[in-house]
């Protein structure tokens, strides 16, 4: 028996806003939606008027570490990401695993925020209980670092099987990801690339300055951190190139990846990225507090590349409230329209983390993981309001009839 609720205004995304809309939703599945003038499903056991209110999909936070939310407000603002970076390793030696409780708080925060999937990354899956016991879906990226790692393809094959391992659930997707250019030698891209098959491949790419230098001719503060380490390799030969081109060379660029950040990419890096259908995933407050810069978030809507938006980690941003980062991205760029913005938070980040059949958009057939979000009087256009920073305090989950 279905259920059916109305709204002063029903997002579905995969098509534009509808005043006084509704969606019938049977056992978790949305299975018809319109607007005043459509005819209802026949079988509509009862009908719930969310009133004043908006609902869309839950969002998507296609970039974040939530093993890192014991940082939260410990590691300031950096001036340079390399410093902000070094800051965060060394508080993060300071402690022997993850502490749990803050792992556990930011997924409840997450999720009273109105999110229904996370692209999360993890260097020990500490948070892989914590988001199978929660309501969160998840493609798990689990990210591995090694400049001089001695056997790469070993290593890859050895966290694989750690992956094997975990307890298989529909909504969690682990896969083995690449840390950045100046943290993974070549044999270990290429490595990762070989296993990754039709799985997200996520990369920290074009963030910072630094890196772009480092790609250059190998030197800067990441050649010197790397140093500092003891983790630099003499066999490694600089590129010379950009980022993105770089990592085509080693065989990643396609359908598959996300570039996260792109603070520093070019028009040309955004093409290549946009003729291989790969995704830019943009974190402009995480950019801002490490000190990475300013995301030239217009031209990633203007080069034609999939744009999904993530929040990053507690150690580098005050919440994870996509509606805050949202509401950052419109002030970064204010000519690209509230729908579009509302898609990448949506639709492009389920499509990106590859559970676009069941999140994203409100059509029939897909998981009915639906937010409300009040209204204040006096709207003019719902999508701007969206797009100007929602509280948490607003959004509820499409209640159980
Ligand atoms: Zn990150």
């Amino acid at each position: 028996m279905a259920h059916l609720y109305r709204a002063a205004w029903l997002l579905p995304i995969a098509r534009p806003p509808i005043p006084h809309g509704w969606v019938a939703v049977d056992r978790g599945r949305v299975i018809a939606l319109g607007d005043a003038d459509t005819a209802a499903p026949r079988d509509i056991r009862r009908v719930v008027d969310v009133g004043d209110a908006a609902i869309l999909p839950g969002l998507v936070n296609a970039h974040t570490h939530l093993e890192l939310s014991w940082m939260r407000g410990q590691v300031p603002p950096g001036v340079s990401m390399p410093a902000w970076a070094e800051r965060l390793m060394s508080l993060r030696r300071t402690v022997s695993a993850e502490p749990p409780q803050p792992i556990l708080d930011a997924v409840r925060e997450v999720r009273a925020a109105g999110t229904s999937l996370v692209g999360d990354v993890t260097n020990t899956l500490a948070t892989y209980e914590p988001l199978a016991d929660s309501d969160l879906a998840g493609a798990i990226f689990r990210e591995l670092l090694g400049f001089n790692a001695p056997a790469p393809a070993d290593l890859v094959a050895s966290v694989r099987a750690q992956l094997d391992d975990l307890t298989p659930l529909a909504w969690l997707r682990p896969s083995v990801v690449p840390h950045a250019p100046y943290s993974v030698s070549p044999d270990l891209f290429r490595a990762i690339a070989a296993v990754s098959g039709a799985r997200p491949i996520s990369v920290h790419l074009g963030e910072s300055a630094d890196e772009l230098r480092f790609l250059k001719d190998g030197t800067g503060a990441w050649r010197d951190l790397l140093g500092a380490l003891g983790a630099w390799s003499d066999r490694w030969v600089p590129p010379g190139c950009g980022p993105v081109e770089y990592l085509d060379r080693l065989g990643l660029v396609g359908p598959h990846l996300l570039a996260v950040h792109g603070t520093h990419f070019t028009d040309s890096d955004l093409a290549r990225l946009a003729a291989a259908g790969s995704t830019v995933v943009t974190c402009p407050r995480s950019n801002r507090w490490t000190g990475a810069g300013t995301p030239p978030i217009e031209s990633f809507y203007s080069s034609g590349v999939r744009v999904a938006i993530g929040t990053d980690s507690l150690a580098s941003v005050d919440d994870l409230n996509m509606f805050a980062e949202l509401a950052e991205v419109h002030r970064l760029a204010p000519r690209v329209t509230a729908s579009r913005l509302l898609e990448s938070a949506t639709r492009s980040g389920a499509t990106a983390l590859g559970f676009g059949a069941d999140y994203g958009t409100i059509e029939p057939g897909k998981l009915a993981d639906l937010i409300t979000v009040r209204l204040r009087g006096g709207i003019k256009d719902v999508e701007e309001y969206l797009v100007g920073g929602i509280e948490p305090d607003l959004v509820s989950w499409l209640p159980e009839p």
